[in-house]
């Protein structure tokens, strides 16, 4: 039943679609008007046009009409291949306002086929270009970004793609496949994508990593100089309260090293329990902001954040 009622609205919404569509293409080039001289013809539809405002506009319907081709002195000429609806909305846009009585704005619904008839048939300033300042414009979504790039790498728009590769390797790897997946983008593409993402992230591992052994540093050296609660730096790495090698180095080789900034950690933490973290009232509560850590897993996470940047280097 329930299905019956769903089926019956899809109908009468698709036939109300088709009648809007028959209503739109009735518009303003279904008749002759104002002196039209020829009828483009497009899957049996007309569309009374001049020849000169088409001239007008492009070069390639001017060399059509001075040609030696039958088109020139044809008072029909069949654009086969094309559809009714995006040629209304191309002549619409070539027309202009001022003679077809509408406006048409450039979406991320006919932006296409008006790029791709407005290539063919060279009308460049008046649709072309208006249509490549959309896709610049038009804000990167995962949502639009397949559709955007593959118009940028079509119409060779190097600045519109430069945005949507930059959007694209902000993406995290999940968001990512779910939205190349959506499109059903091709291997090499694919590839190169997740290589863009690869490179940003390794980027921004070298920055941060010796920020964070630094970091780390910085944390043994400030404790020691306030000597809260503290056991003595390591008497073979350290020489007048600094230290002779680099922390990593340490860490690979000295227990005792390692256990100075383990119990810094240990000290500032709050209490483990059942694998929670419970909040800890003193001083430091508001820096660990519930998903924030600063614990004695941080010896083996510079174990490990080292050995992926022996790597990178
Ligand atoms: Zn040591």
């Amino acid at each position: 039943m329930a299905s019956n009622t769903a089926s019956a609205r899809e109908i009468s919404e698709s036939s109300v679609q088709e009648a809007q569509e028959k209503e739109k293409v009735k518009h303003c080039f279904a008749e002759p008007w104002e002196d039209s001289d020829v009828i483009l013809v497009v899957e049996n539809e007309q569309f009374h046009v001049h020849r000169l405002i088409l001239s007008m506009s492009s070069p390639v319907f001017k060399a059509m009409f001075k040609s030696q081709f039958k088109e020139a002195a044809a008072d029909e000429i069949p654009l086969p291949g094309k559809k009714p609806n995006e040629v209304l909305d191309f002549l619409i846009k070539m027309y202009g306002p001022h003679h077809s009585k509408t406006e048409l704005q450039i979406t991320m619904e006919n932006v296409e086929h008006l790029l791709l008839l407005s290539d063919e048939y060279q009308v460049t300033e008046q649709i072309f270009k208006p249509c490549v300042k959309f896709l610049d414009e038009e804000p990167k979504t995962k949502e639009n970004v397949m559709k955007i790039l593959a118009l940028a790498e079509l119409y060779n728009l190097e600045k519109v793609r430069q945005d949507c590769d930059d959007l694209l390797k902000g993406l995290s790897l999940k968001t990512l496949s779910d939205t190349v997946q959506f499109q059903n983008i091709d291997k090499d593409k694919l590839q190169y994508f997740l290589t863009q993402r690869i490179e940003l992230l390794e980027g921004l591992l070298k920055e941060v990593y010796p920020q964070f052994i630094g970091l780390a540093e910085c944390c043994m050296w400030l404790w020691d100089e306030e000597k809260k609660d503290m056991p003595d730096l390591c008497p073979t790495h350290y020489s007048n309260g600094k230290p002779t090698t680099n922390l990593v180095d340490r860490f690979k080789e000295c227990d005792e090293c390692r256990f100075v900034l383990d119990k810094i950690a240990r000290y500032t933490a709050p209490q483990r329990r059942r694998g929670r973290y419970l909040e800890f009232s003193g001083t430091y509560a508001t820096y660990y902001a519930s998903r924030h850590r600063f614990d004695d897993d941080v010896s083996d996470i510079i174990n490990k954040f080292s050995q992926i940047m022996t790597q990178l280097k």
